[in-house]
């Protein structure tokens, strides 16, 4: 497919150079990408901004693109951080058939590389500690020092890997450098590590090695290996393009095009994955699928759909220069899927009895009310109503303003689907809490109109007391307390800047019967008061649990409109 072909929109200055290599048969009309996590966290927003480029480019252009997990570091990499980049990006909606890889697989042919190296005099080992490596390396304005083991002959190097390879020395102690340019005004080609000795078991190669390839010098041989033609990257890869390119022209192997493009920021939260890391560890959140975590994971979980960060990543597009792109946006695309896809039910999150007066004790009736007013094909359904019912106690004041239409002493207002009430008395309690509206309904009203054409400024949720079901409702608020959690005062930190209140639990929420029956992991609207999500792990029949994803009130709309 060619980009004029693309849906309007999709277009960016990525797919505008593929577009340009197909015409000039550059890679022989392939398109081949791939999405390289390191498996040392869970997955991200911004890494479904990556996801989406890359399996998106394979798909629109019938190609292929690579799982490849980058795991050269096995301090940090886990098994289960595998599983669930896999989980997340199925989940996301994104296959990648037979083509999973791991750069451990190559770990085999990046030493017979790195001896290849050693032999054409362009790698050595080097004794000098990490510290003195960094001293000696100069800065901006100054070349560094060569290494005084640069020019160790051929044999003593070879002697030397083979060593450090079988064990003989401590982790730090040598390493193996590229013979690159230690005068280079980019610092990544002053003789750059390529091996490091760790003594360290690997989530796959267990324990065969106790030298590690660098991530610098595997990357861009792991892209080369997969025949990769695009290899697409944030920004920050920009200064190691030379270096990998170096290494390709050196080895005298398939060479791969790096792009880079600017990576993903959010308002409100943080994304490097050292940071969830730490909130994760120090308990600020409950696990890495804590609703208010930027994960995919947590974001599945508070209540976000597939299509709903496919579209985001959409619109947000694909650029060359950082920015931030504020959370209320994302909010808005989860709003506008669940519109169109959530069934509505009612749900009283801070209960107000109010007792019909008029109506008779023990009568129950069932009322029908629309599943999705989007969605007339969905349906109704049936809702019971008797003589004790619940509305929100914030639709009452018993001394409102001019501007409150909803109930207050003598008011009238529409219960939705059922009666209009009238509010006749206010019972408190010996603290003068208020504990019980008295209230008289028209018969006349039944499905919501008065036939005489009066009419009423506010419909309400409600639910029936005998036929309320309890629930628990866990309200989110962002994560932190500023747009951006890394602007902080003198002796503070980022954590200092999170949001005491970004979760409230609301215990003793009535649900009308049908809400208490969704599965864990549905998508509802409580009507009036916003979409929720059935909790993937604590809700059960019998104990249902709701997150609420996003409240009803759009905030993004409000913001393009300054
Ligand atoms: P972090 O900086 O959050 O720790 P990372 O870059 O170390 O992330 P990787 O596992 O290496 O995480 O990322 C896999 C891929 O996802 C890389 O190609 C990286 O460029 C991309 N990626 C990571 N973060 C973002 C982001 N915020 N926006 C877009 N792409 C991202
Ligand atoms: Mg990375």
């Amino acid at each position: 497919m060619s980009n004029s072909d693309m849906p309007a929109g999709k277009t960016n200055f990525i797919r505008q150079i593929i577009d340009e290599d197909l015409r000039t048969n550059k890679w022989d009309g392939r398109v081949m990408t791939r999405f390289p996590p390191e498996p040392n966290g869970y997955l991200h927003i911004g890494h479904a901004k990556s996801i989406c480029l890359n399996f998106g480019i394979a798909r629109d252009y019938k190609g292929i693109c690579h799982l490849r997990f980058d795991d050269t570091n096995p301090c940090k990499e886990e098994q289960e951080y595998v599983d669930s980049i896999k989980e997340d990006i199925r989940w996301l909606g994104f296959d990648w058939g037979e083509h999973e890889y791991f750069a451990s697989d190559y770990f085999d042919q990046l030493y017979e590389w790195a001896l290849q190296m050693i032999r054409n005099g362009q790698a050595f080992v080097c004794d000098l500690s990490a510290e003195e490596i960094r001293q000696t390396r100069g800065t901006l304005k100054e070349p560094g020092q060569p290494s005084p083991y640069r020019d160790r002959s051929v044999e003593e190097n070879l002697d030397l890997f083979q060593r450090m390879k079988d064990g003989e020395f401590p982790d730090g102690s040598r390493t193996l450098r590229a013979k690159c340019d230690m005068a280079s005004p980019n610092l990544n080609l002053r003789d750059p590590v390529m091996y490091r000795i760790l003594h360290a078991h690997h989530h796959r190669s267990g324990d065969k090695w106790c030298i590690y390839p660098m991530y610098d010098f595997t990357h861009g041989q792991s892209d080369s290996i997969e025949r990769i033609t695009h290899s697409i990257c944030t920004l920050e890869f920009e200064d190691h393009r030379p270096l990998y390119d170096w290494y390709c022209d050196t080895l005298g192997i398939y060479h791969p095009q790096q792009i880079e493009f600017a990576r993903l920021n959010l308002t409100y939260t943080v994304m490097s994955k050292r940071r969830l890391l730490e909130l994760v560890r120090d308990r600020h959140v409950n696990g890495w699928d804590d609703p208010r975590m930027p994960t995919i994971s947590g974001l599945r979980r508070r209540g976000y759909t597939p299509e709903s960060i496919r579209d985001f990543c959409d619109r947000i597009g694909v650029a060359k220069a950082d920015n931030t792109v504020e959370i209320q946006m994302l909010e808005h695309c989860l709003r506008e899927h669940l519109n169109k896809v959530a069934p509505r039910y009612m749900a009283v999150l801070n209960p107000l009895k109010v007792v019909l007066t008029n109506y008779p004790d023990d009568q129950t009736e069932t009322l029908e009310a629309v599943n999705n007013p989007e969605r007339p094909e969905d349906g109704t359904r049936e809702v019971p109503f008797s003589k004790v019912l619940y509305i929100e106690r914030e639709d009452f004041m018993e001394d409102p303003p001019k501007k409150f239409f909803r109930l207050s002493p003598g008011a009238e207002v529409r219960l939705r689907y059922a009666y209009f009430i009238k509010c006749e008395e206010v019972i408190k309690d010996a603290d003068g809490e208020i504990v019980e509206l008295r209230c008289t309904y028209d018969p006349a009203t039944r499905g919501g109109d008065a036939p005489d054409g009066r009419k009423v400024k506010a419909t309400l949720h409600w639910v029936s007391a005998a036929h309320a079901v309890d629930a628990e409702a866990r309200l989110y608020d962002h994560l932190f307390v500023k747009e951006n959690p890394g602007a902080v005062e003198d002796g503070q930190t980022w954590i200092d800047n999170l949001n005491p209140d970004s979760l409230k639990v609301v215990s003793g929420v009535k649900l009308e019967p049908e809400l208490a029956k969704v599965a864990a992991g549905a998508h509802v609207q409580f009507e009036r008061l916003g979409y929720f999500c059935a909790d993937a792990k604590d809700h059960a029949p019998g104990k249902p649990v709701f997150n609420r994803a996003v409240t009803l009130r759009d905030a993004w709309a409000k913001i393009q409109q300054k």
